[in-house]
């Protein structure tokens, strides 16, 4: 029989266990949520993108999500396949104590039915685990012969050659141990739930280390808005939250309301400070010293890396960082020069990437790096590779110096970065932010899917416009790193 009411979704009870008041807004004012970040829907087509690669561990099956619209049809669909004895159903819909879950896989092995929730990740969450029991809770109870249910998840360890090996590619495990130890919680869980909605009022929880645990809520938006004050307390970056939510809720709500004498980290008063005056804070002997480091021609570099779940080069692994792009900056007679490659994306030829940022950066003393992490893992596996370029590769790395230094060392701080120490935030100070808002491309993470994208675009013209937008926001990274040196370099001569 059809359950009647509207059931509780899987992504409803998660919201649940991270806060009620989010399960209530997501239940009766969806409207509230926020709007989904490009950076959010982009992981989640490449989960959607790896699940569907994972249906042909079973191939032949029947995707009930193609032949339906909603999820009452799925419910009947998914009854009416089993009845069909059908071994193999996607997106195979349960409904049990008024929640409802849709499972990646499902699959008759002759005796029993067992389940396979899939992951785009390497590592298996305490809150995947708990999503999955969720399932293994649904169906134990609205599915004959279930036996198990397993998570996938992409294997690390897999090397790429020629073609996929799906089996090889990833590695499942049973959850079933943990999850029939904790029918009861879901149970319980799920009474709680019901009782939320009855009361038909918004539960009375304050904000707190739950609204970013294990995911950003959806309703920041609303829940955040009185806290975004000028002087706000949450523009302090890189500290505690448990010391910020104890000032919050002790009535320091802004920053002017700390007291600054009391036993606080250094860093927070320094961002308390800038907060409070709106000036920038510098420590002009240590930025000196910085400064004296720059030796001889100098220029900016900025990295670009393709991290793909399915890996498409030979000898790469899933998620294997592959760059693809770079711009170099500096300045030639006072003028402003760029160079850049981007990497054809059809074939690796990451040895080529190499060659040409050898040539392009030929001839610095100094290379300048926002966060040299990214490059310097970028040249450490390059030089694995093709080790017959170590020694160039070495004298590259020795030359790179990391220009967030000073304000990872909290030797320079702006009120304009808000608790936010990207280069992004650092375009703040000169009123760069529009520069990326204005951009396409304004965030790695964008950058590699519409990389990504040029696999499968058919458009020419829409291949040139990507590419052009790629290296436009690769030349604003470096652009900003220039900016910024020469800022520091003018705030000591003050
Ligand atoms: S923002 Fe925080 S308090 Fe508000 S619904 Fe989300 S988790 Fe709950």
């Amino acid at each position: 029989m059809t359950p009647s009411i509207s059931p509780i979704s899987k992504t409803a009870f998660l919201k649940y266990d991270q806060c009620s008041k989010a399960f209530f807004f997501y239940k009766k004012h969806p409207y509230l949520r926020d709007k989904i970040s490009k950076e959010k829907q982009f992981t989640f087509n490449r989960g959607h993108n790896v699940g569907h690669l994972a249906q042909q561990l079973f191939p032949g099956g029947v995707d009930v999500s193609e032949k339906v619209k909603n999820s009452k049809s799925a419910f009947e669909l998914t009854q009416q396949l089993i009845k069909e004895n059908i071994h193999t159903i996607y997106e195979a819909t349960f409904i049990f104590n008024g929640v409802l879950v849709m499972v990646d896989i499902l699959h008759f092995d002759g005796t029993t039915w067992i389940a396979y929730e899939v992951k785009s990740s390497l590592k298996i969450s305490e809150a995947y685990i708990k999503d999955a029991s969720l399932q293994y809770y649904v169906l134990k109870n609205s599915l004959e012969n279930f036996s198990d249910l397993f998570l996938v998840t992409l294997n690390g360890n897999y090397v790429f050659e020629n073609e996929l090996d799906l089996k090889q590619l990833f590695k499942k495990r049973s959850i079933k141990i943990g999850a029939e130890e904790n029918l009861d919680f879901f149970s319980n869980t799920i009474e709680q739930m019901n009782l939320v909605l009855e009361r038909n009022a918004i539960p009375d929880i304050p904000i707190g280390k739950q609204c970013f645990s294990p995911y950003d809520c959806d309703f920041l938006g609303t829940c955040w808005k009185n806290t975004q004050t000028e002087k706000s307390i949450f523009k302090i970056g890189k500290s505690d939250r448990d010391q910020l939510f104890a000032l919050y809720f002790s009535g320091a709500d802004t920053v002017d309301k700390i007291d600054l004498t009391s036993d606080l980290k250094p860093n927070i008063k320094i961002q308390a400070n800038c907060i409070n005056t709106g000036e920038a804070f510098i420590n002009k002997i240590e930025i000196k010293e910085f400064c004296e480091k720059i030796k001889g021609n100098f220029c900016f570099l900025d990295m670009e890396v393709w991290s793909p779940a399915i890996p498409k080069y030979n000898g790469t692994t899933p998620f294997e960082q592959i760059p693809f792009l770079f711009s170099i900056c500096y300045k030639e007679k006072n003028e402003i020069v760029f160079k850049n490659y981007l990497k054809p994306i059809e074939s690796d030829s990451r040895e080529l990437f190499l060659l040409e940022l050898l040539k392009a950066i030929d001839g610095f003393d100094t290379i300048l790096v926002f966060d040299k992490n990214l490059e310097s893992q970028v040249l450490g596996k390059l030089c694995n590779l093709f080790p017959s370029h170590k020694k160039e590769i070495d004298k590259v790395r020795a030359k790179m110096i990391d220009l967030s230094e000073p304000i990872q060392n909290f030797n320079f701080y702006h009120p304009k970065f808000n608790g936010n120490f990207s280069l992004k935030a650092v375009a703040g100070i000169f009123n760069e932010q529009s520069g990326y808002a204005s951009l396409e491309i304004a965030s790695g993470i964008v950058a590699m899917h519409k990389y990504e994208g040029l696999l499968t675009e058919e458009s020419e013209i829409i291949s040139q416009q990507t590419k052009q937008q790629l290296m436009e926001y690769c030349n604003l990274d470096t652009l900003t790193c220039q900016r910024f040196f020469e800022y520091l370099q003018e705030k000591i001569k003050e």
